[in-house]
């Protein structure tokens, strides 16, 4: 069954930490080492020769590969029989995902002089699974059950999405991206972190550079773990597209980019008749309604991800697959949401709502299905099959 993927767009919340930024320092030669214990601690170990003096201080300088950020601590240390010794234990407190990758170097603060080791990588990862690697393009996944079939499914899913992006709407990834299967949803929600709610099917964080997908056996081999994974590789290369700062983009030009994109891989959902059936029964969601987070856990939650689609596809059909990129540029640029769609397109968010609701309204497509008809499905849909 296909599950409910969450989108983290946000910057996560360590990432706001205070900057260290990174002065030079003459190096030390150290054996660096990480250790992870992937639901509470990540701990950093130094070990060096040393004839100088004892320092002062250790710290731990560390932080996502290449970024601008990155957190200090202090580390404990011991000078014994020529050599130094240095831990520090950082628990992350649900602020990072399983396959994040992690930078880090130390910093020895001597009398007179600071020296920094070079820096080491380590993958924030559940140790106890059996993880294999693969790389397709810029995408690198990691999977630890399926065999070489889910890896089959997965370079599909990333051929055919990255293929889609880049021919209809000249997006693609710019960094190195990482795509993390679990087969076994409660293990994946455990490694996340406290909070991560039962009905989560992965998420993609952009600043990570991360996409963590629950594809459980009853989806391998099935085209929709292609369009998944389609779906989830969009959100990532709409971030990639935008830059720094992220930008809060709305999340219907978020899902519903992804809905179409996943749409040119294989058919999740009946999108479409899930937006005439809640036209009929006058259940409409505004769009300003989605603009931020979706509903969870609601029949209201696959209709907003059909509205999305519904939306965007109404955009493309008028304007061309060339506005949606134009709409990102504007935002890339700084532009707020109102004046996005304006240099766009030319209209603003209502005008651009009571065009489309027009055609809706014109819409002879088939007879929308009944309310209960929609009831079963989302019903169906909700806690396992979600976009
Ligand atoms: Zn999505």
């Amino acid at each position: 069954m296909l599950a409910l993927v969450g989108l983290v767009v946000a910057a996560i919340a360590w990432f706001a930490f205070g900057a260290a930024p990174v002065a030079a320092a003459p190096s030390i030669q150290a054996e660096l080492e990480a250790e992870v214990d992937v639901r509470s601690a990540i701990t950093f170990r130094l070990d060096a020769p040393w004839t100088a003096p004892p320092p002062s201080r250790v710290s731990i300088l560390f932080g996502l590969p290449d970024a601008p950020v990155t957190r200090r601590g202090r580390a404990a240390f011991e000078l014994d029989d020529g050599r130094l010794t240095a831990s520090h234990r950082w628990r992350p407190r649900g602020t990072l995902l399983p396959g994040a990758e992690i930078e880090y170097r130390f910093e020895v603060h001597g009398a007179d002089a600071t020296a920094r080791t070079t820096s080491s990588t380590v993958t924030y990862i559940d140790v106890q699974l059996p993880w294999r690697t693969q790389s397709e393009g810029l995408v690198e996944f990691w999977w630890y059950a399926g065999d070489d079939g889910l890896a089959t499914d997965a370079v599909s899913g990333i051929r055919r999405g990255l293929a889609a992006l880049d021919e209809d709407f000249g997006l693609e990834l710019q960094r190195r991206t990482r795509l993390v299967f679990y087969a076994d949803g409660d293990r994946m929600r455990a490694d996340m972190g406290r909070g991560t709610r039962a009905w989560v099917g992965g998420v993609a964080a952009a600043r990570f550079n991360l996409i963590v997908l629950y594809a459980s056996e009853f989806e391998w081999g099935r085209s929709t773990l292609a369009a998944t994974i389609a779906h989830e590789l969009t959100h990532i290369a709409i971030e990639h597209a935008i830059g720094e700062p992220p930008r809060a983009i709305p999340t219907w030009l978020h899902e519903g980019l992804a809905t179409v994109v996943e749409s040119a891989v294989a058919e999740r959902f009946s999108y479409e008749d899930i937006v005439n059936a809640a036209f009929e029964a006058n259940r409409l969601i505004s769009l300003r309604g989605l603009t931020g987070s979706f509903p969870v856990q609601s029949s209201g939650a696959l209709l907003a991800y059909a509205q999305s689609n519904s939306f965007v596809k109404f955009i493309i059909n008028r304007w061309g697959e060339s506005a949606i990129t134009d709409i990102l540029h504007a935002y890339r640029d700084g532009a707020s949401q109102d004046s996005a769609l304006r240099q766009a397109i030319g209209l603003s968010l209502n005008s651009l709502e009571a065009e489309w609701l027009a055609t809706l309204d014109q819409s002879d497509a088939a007879p929308a299905p009944s309310a209960a008809g929609l009831t079963a499905a989302a019903a169906v849909a909700l806690p396992l099959t979600q976009p």
